[in-house]
């Protein structure tokens, strides 16, 4: 059994006790990293990075999380940086084409600073939407208790796993299936783009983006997913998986908070405080029985 993390001696930049973390977590951070990067010299960079931002930072641990919390949420949102820097366009239209997008820089004419904030406002404006239509896509999922269809499409478009890969961990026989989630996903997406009222010009940016047809913004599809936390699921059902409840939800749970910075967080949170996990759990629980009620009596 290994010694514990001593935090004070890490926030004193102790030599020893850094090494002494950085061999016992690193076998840890590869097989995490190695699972999503293919790449093998970026894993290697990849941990050396995180270990670097958590010397750097580590006065903003969190002593409710503990440091392993922190050093996997840094190590997370390092892969997420490389896997976007690497497909800066995760969204290759609405064609069920394998190969990640290439995306060449051109060096752009300058532009005027208002032209630039204009582009900036209309990129926000598209992220945000585009985030929105895949919340609403997820919670149509959700209430379809279609599970494993928003765990495909999470695995497939937004972390970038390969069909055939995915199509092996969700034990499908070959990889159709997956493509054909992706495609009907994208495509209901788009229509919730359609149907969320948004500013002209914002829709027409992000659908024309979804189809392919243009690129009148970088859009990453990932960051729009993530910010919106699309996928994220309610409160009750992490604090059931908190205490190792099972439930027909618990397959999107399981697929989706190990990659979640925030998820993965609040899991840790809810194991190590199992009775406030109960209180929020039937706390959620009432508010959504009181604004079923309130939707009934409207
Ligand atoms: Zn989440």
């Amino acid at each position: 059994m290994e010694a514990p993390v001593d935090l004070a001696r890490l926030k004193a930049r102790d030599d020893a006790e850094w090494r002494r973390v950085e061999a016992s977590y690193a076998p840890r951070l590869y097989a995490y990293v190695a699972r999503r990067v293919k790449d093998r010299e970026a894993r290697e960079d990849i941990v050396q990075e995180s270990f670097l931002v958590a010397v750097r930072n580590i006065e903003r641990v969190d002593p409710a999380l503990g440091f392993e919390a922190y050093l996997f949420n840094i190590l997370g949102s390092r892969v997420i940086d490389w896997l976007r820097r690497k497909r800066p366009v995760q969204l290759t239209g609405l064609g069920l084409e394998e190969s990640a997008a290439h995306f060449d820089f051109v060096a752009a004419p300058r532009e005027t600073p208002s032209q630039v904030a204009r582009q900036a406002e209309l990129e926000e404006g598209a992220r945000i939407l585009l985030g929105a239509a895949a919340r609403a896509w997820c919670r149509e999922c959700f209430e379809a208790q279609a599970f494993e269809r928003v765990a495909v499409f999470e695995a497939v478009v937004v972390r970038g796993i390969r069909n055939k890969d995915a199509a092996r961990r969700f034990g499908h026989a070959d990889d159709g299936a997956v493509a054909g989630v992706k495609f009907r996903g994208l495509k209901r997406i788009a229509e919730l783009v359609h149907e969320l009222d948004a500013s002209g010009a914002v829709k027409q940016a992000v659908l024309a983006h979804l189809s392919h047809e243009d690129r009148p913004v970088d859009l990453d599809f990932a960051q729009a997913w993530s910010e919106a936390r699309a996928a994220c699921p309610p409160r009750e059902w992490l604090s059931a998986c908190a205490r190792k409840e099972d439930g027909a939800e618990q397959v999107h749970v399981r697929h989706h908070a190990p990659d979640c910075a925030s998820c993965s967080a609040e899991l840790d949170h809810l194991r190590a405080d199992p009775a406030g996990s109960e209180a929020a759990s039937l706390l959620e629980a009432l508010r959504r029985r009181r604004a079923a009620e309130h939707d009934e009596q409207a």
